[in-house]
This record gives structure tokens, C-alpha cells and sequence, in this order.
């Protein structure tokens, strides 16, 4: 059994009390009545399961359906880009919340799809909190990113054109062993991933402690995820260290991002919480999080092996018996893990975060080469699995 640390989990409490956060809650209550008045009205829009999930190509594509279908997102922050990162409530009015949120990494879209779609078709009484995208910039892609410093967004075809104009426009940081890395107004730009690349502390990296960087997604098979489609965000930290938006869940410093979430969950106290994410095999898995109670973590290896049955049965490729994503993953079964985010370092994700803090946690990971709408099929029903044996719980 994994032992947290207690001050691991001490989150920044002047920001989530006082702040715009400590309002999320009441301005969630007095939605409730009209939102639903408004999703009884588009009803239509929503139609059951005939409607055809694509990737999101913008940001603002993403809220105009959400708004399309009657739900009314409170802006729970501000993205450098002044971007609003959003919650929509869904559900009923039951207690514990669940709470859904996907899209801190930019290229796995079939997440952000399917919290989108969760928001009207997990069918649960129970009070139901999506974020659908914790990463505006990066879901509006590499050039768009590239206009915050810019101030338009240049027209590049290729990886070669992109180098030659990070060259030109940026102070380069580094430029070896094909990395590339320029500071260009107050952000970093890469062109490719430097997370667990470069050293920690590494003195090119100074000049953006505490800033962002980017680099472009250029997936060759991936709809959705192509050449520049997206712009995968990292974060520099204060002690130099490249990291990513699905971290820093339980430090004070943290990019407004992870603020936004932590806030909203302060306020919801999820009982149940799911970060929908993908990678870049072609099966499904999905990790559990060891639990505060022995009755918690009873419910965690019930829901999670009811999620992977029903995953199983529905045809899905599931990772194979000796599978492991990584070394510090236990395996609980086929398809299903722990994640030790002690042994692991760099501090809590999201889901770490919620069970260390509120309760049930899972992070879902499908498979980027199967067919999106598959992908997000899936991703879907591990959700709504999971929720109907949560909701036994507390029938
Ligand atoms: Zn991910």
C-alpha cells in the first residue's frame, strides 16, 4: 500500500477558497434549474448514439457544442491565451460528485471527445463535473501557439520550414542531437518532446523556469494528431525541470491550468474521479489508484474490474497479458494497473491527486491507432461502467 506523504497533497488553499474558485460551487448550484430547462430543449441535438464524434479541430468548436446542446460552461479560469478553461455540471443532484476531465496532453484527442460527449450521456443521479480540455492552447495546435508570440499564425508545411523559422525568429537555447529549442517572446518553442530528454537543472533551460513550451504533434496516422495539428504543451519548472500539464496537482506553484481543476474538485469533493487520456499503442488500458480506506479501495478493484469486463466484452483490443506501461505500474489484471505515483516521482496527476485527497480514481488510456470514434467508444464505456457500479455503492 502506497504511503502518501502528507505534504504531498497540501494544495494551495489561498487560491481555492478565496479566489474565483471558492464561487465555482454556488454558481454551479444556481445553473442547475435552468441548464436543465435548456438541455430538455435541444434534446433533439442530442440524439442517442447517432451522431458522429471527429476530433475537435479548435478550442472554440469544442464550447460551441457544448453550448449547442444546452449546457452553460462556467469559466473556471483563464490559459495564458485568455482561453476560458471550463466545467460543465451534469448529472443529477446525488452526492458524491463524479468528476470527468481529459486533454492535458494535446494529442489524445478521443479523450477530450468523450468527456464531451459523457457530459449528456452518462446517465447517473448523481452530480456530474466534466472538464473536457485542461489545455485550450494545445488543442488549437502548433501554429496557433505559435501566434501568442508571433502575433499571427505562420503559414509552415513542414518540420524543416518550422526549424528554419524558430531559428530565425527565436533565441536559441538549445540545438543538439536534434533538439531544437528557442525562447521566442514568453514561451518556449520545441520541435519535439523534451520531457524525461533533458536533464533537470540543465542550464539552457533557465531562461524559461517557470514559463511553458511547446512542440508540434506530427503523427503520420493519426487523424486528428498530424503534423501540427496540435501543439503538445511542457512546463518548465521552477527548478528546471520539463514536465507537463498532468503534473503538479499537489505543489503551490502550479500553471493556472492545474489550478483551475484542483479548485473545481475543492468545491465538488469528487467521490469518483476519471482523466481520459490516450497513447500511442493500439490497445486499451486503463490504472486504478490505491486508496485512503480498505472500503475505498473494496470499490476501486470493483469498479475497475467491472470497467475491464465490460471493455473485454464490447470487442475492444485490450493490452496483452504481459503488458506493462512502465515500471512503476503494478498489474491488477489484464488491462487494469496501479499506479504508484510514489516510486513514479515528478509529483500527482490528476488522478493521483483525487485519490490522495477525495476517493475513486482512474486514468483511461486508449489506443491512438484504432479509429477515434472507437477510441472514444471505449473510453466512454469504462466511464459509464464504472459509474453504475459507483452508483450501487450508494444505493
Ligand atoms: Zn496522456
Amino acid at each position: 500500500m502506497t504511503v502518501f506523504n502528507e505534504r504531498r497533497y497540501c494544495i494551495d488553499d489561498a487560491l481555492s477558497r478565496r479566489g474565483f474558485l471558492g464561487s465555482a460551487g454556488l454558481a454551479f448550484a444556481a445553473l442547475a434549474l435552468p441548464q436543465r430547462l435548456q438541455a430538455e430543449s435541444s434534446a433533439n441535438e442530442r440524439t442517442a448514439d447517432k451522431r458522429t464524434v471527429r476530433p475537435f479541430k479548435r478550442y472554440s468548436d469544442l464550447l460551441e457544442t457544448v453550448k449547442k446542446r444546452g449546457y452553460k460552461p462556467r469559466v473556471l479560469g483563464y490559459a495564458p491565451d485568455k482561453s476560458p478553461i471550463v466545467g460543465i455540471k451534469a448529472g443529477g443532484d446525488k452526492l458524491p460528485a463524479i468528476f470527468i476531465s481529459a486533454g492535458s496532453h494535446s494529442t489524445e484527442q478521443a479523450g477530450v471527445a468523450a468527456a464531451v460527449e459523457l457530459i449528456d450521456k452518462l446517465e447517473t443521479e448523481h452530480q456530474v463535473y466534466v472538464i473536457p480540455c485542461r489545455d485550450p492552447i494545445g488543442l488549437n495546435g502548433y501554429m496557433y501557439a505559435l501566434s501568442l508570440s508571433l502575433g499571427e499564425e505562420p503559414k509552415i508545411e513542414s518540420m524543416e520550414q518550422m526549424e528554419r523559422l524558430l531559428r530565425d525568429k527565436g533565441e536559441v537555447l538549445l540545438d543538439a542531437d536534434g533538439k531544437l529549442l528557442v525562447l521566442i517572446g514568453e514561451y518556449g518553442y520545441a520541435n519535439r518532446g523534451l520531457y524525461r530528454k533533458v536533464e533537470k537543472g540543465a542550464k539552457f533551460l533557465e531562461p524559461l523556469k517557470g514559463r511553458r513550451l511547446w512542440f508540434p504533434s506530427r503523427y503520420e496516422d493519426v487523424p486528428g494528431s498530424g503534423l501540427f495539428e496540435r501543439a503538445y504543451t511542457q512546463v518548465v519548472t521552477p527548478d528546471s525541470e520539463v514536465l507537463h500539464i498532468n503534473r503538479f496537482h499537489d505543489t503551490s506553484w502550479a500553471p493556472v491550468e492545474i489550478r483551475c481543476t484542483r479548485g473545481l474538485m475543492a468545491d465538488i469533493k469528487p467521490g469518483l474521479t476519471f482523466d481520459l487520456h490516450e497513447y500511442g499503442g493500439d490497445a486499451f488500458w486503463f490504472s486504478a489508484r490505491r486508496q485512503r480506506t480498505d472500503e475505498d479501495e473494496i470499490w476501486e478493484r470493483r469498479m475497475a474490474a467491472e470497467a475491464a469486463r465490460a471493455v473485454k466484452a464490447s470487442g475492444a483490443k485490450v493490452a496483452p497479458d504481459d503488458y506493462s506501461p512502465g515500471s512503476f505500474f503494478s498489474k491488477l489484471e489484464r488491462g487494469v494497473f496501479w499506479l504508484d505515483p510514489s516510486q513514479r516521482g515528478e509529483g500527482l496527476n490528476l488522478a493521483d491527486f483525487a485519490a490522495s485527497k477525495y476517493g475513486g480514481a482512474f486514468t483511461v488510456e486508449t489506443g491512438m491507432r484504432q479509429p477515434f470514434e472507437h477510441r472514444v467508444r471505449t473510453s466512454m464505456l469504462t466511464v459509464q461502467t464504472a459509474v453504475r457500479v459507483f452508483e450501487e455503492r450508494y444505493r
